[in-house]
């Protein structure tokens, strides 16, 4: 059987794929955040799919995918009042809210939590075909475990092939803030950040007063803890090299990496930097001055570098609040915390 690849201009496509999330199947679908591999969320058999596909360890939960904040009632109960103002201010984008979860999903799509994590993408064609499906539709990034996250339909396409390991791939072209979504728990006293992304720290704060930060989103979690995001455990966003950030001025930055860089070593730098690295055969995944481009950019420039013969990868990372967060959060995730100060090493 071969993968269906479908374009989400053709006005079919909703409809094709409706067919295949409600007899079971898989269908990765574009998101504003990144590609999803999506299957119905309240079929256990066909979220199990999911599971195996990426190879995803079963404590793990799901986000699901809604069409409208309204649906959020047929899933959830006790919802707050913070979560009615998220969603108005926030929906459809990248924004997912823990609840707390009715019976109708199963506990392969929540990992047996008593909670589940809920986002109502931007992405026309993925609500469409939501609304199609009838059904809320399961999906977490659609790279295989372990590797750097999807943001194009050619990155998801490289991941499984075409012989049929998922039914269909949509074709929504490049995601547009490239990093996961931002995940807020609203089930505890105070809501509390769990993995940062496009709607930002200040943001959130602004609209809800107050917002705690999960320890996970700070540091390194070893893997037999408990969080409260059970993803943010794993060695996640990583190619397989060893990835070392390297902070301070772009000058010492780059004498510092020169000064160690051998066969088998990679620079990630943003675009202005490009002419410090001559000779070190430099990869640029955005522009510093504009830090969407490095979100936007950031996973697609890992996977570049996710080659067996690249053993260390020196990053640049930007610093501070906002969607720099994020991106900040991830790379420092990639690296393992392994962070360098150029500028005291010297
Ligand atoms: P991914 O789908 O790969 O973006 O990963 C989904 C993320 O959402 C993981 O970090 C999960 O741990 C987190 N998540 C999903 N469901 C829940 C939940 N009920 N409570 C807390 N975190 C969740
Ligand atoms: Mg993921």
């Amino acid at each position: 059987m071969k993968t269906l690849i479908l374009s989400a201009a053709d006005r079919n496509t909703p409809v094709t794929a409706a067919k295949i999330i409600q007899a079971g199947g898989l269908v990765a679908i574009p998101t504003e955040t990144v590609y999803g591999l999506g299957a119905n969320a309240m079929d256990a058999e066909a979220v199990s799919k999911i599971f195996l596909a990426k190879g995803r360890p079963q404590d793990n939960p799901l986000i699901i995918h809604i069409s409208c904040a309204e649906e959020l009632n047929l899933y959830c109960h006790d919802i707050p009042e913070a979560a009615w103002l998220l969603a108005s201010h926030f929906w459809p984008g990248p924004l997912t809210m823990v609840l707390p979860v009715r019976d109708c999903i199963p506990k392969q799509t929540t990992a047996g939590l008593n909670t589940v994590a809920v986002r109502c993408p931007k992405s026309e064609v993925t609500r469409a075909l939501i609304r199609e499906a009838g059904v809320p539709i399961a999906a977490p990034s659609a790279n295989l475990s372990g590797k750097p996250s999807t943001t194009t339909a050619e990155h998801v396409l490289n991941d499984y092939g075409t012989d049929g390991k998922i039914d269909a791939i949509i074709d929504g072209g490049p995601c547009e803030v490239g990093v996961e979504s931002t995940i807020v728990d609203l089930t505890g006293k105070k809501p509390r950040l769990l993995r940062p992304g496009g709607v930002t720290p200040e943001e959130l704060t602004a609209l809800l007063g107050e917002l705690e930060v999960d320890r996970a989103v700070l540091g390194q979690i070893s893997n037999d803890a408990v969080v409260r995001a059970p993803g943010m455990k794993y060695k996640h966003y990583a190619p397989s090299a060893e990835v070392y950030i390297i902070s301070g001025s772009s000058e010492a930055a780059a004498a510092y990496i020169r000064r160690r860089f051998t066969d088998g070593d990679a620079v990630l730098c943003y675009k202005e930097e490009l002419p410090l690295y001559e000779g070190c055969n430099p990869t640029a995944y955005g522009s510093i001055q504009d830090i969407r481009t490095l979100s936007s950019g950031l996973f697609a420039a890992l996977r570049t570098l996710d080659r067996p013969e690249i053993k260390t990868i020196y990053a640049r990372c930007p610093e501070g609040g906002g969607v720099a967060y994020a991106v900040g959060n991830r790379l420092k995730k990639a690296a393992a915390f392994r962070i360098v100060n150029a500028e005291a090493e010297e």
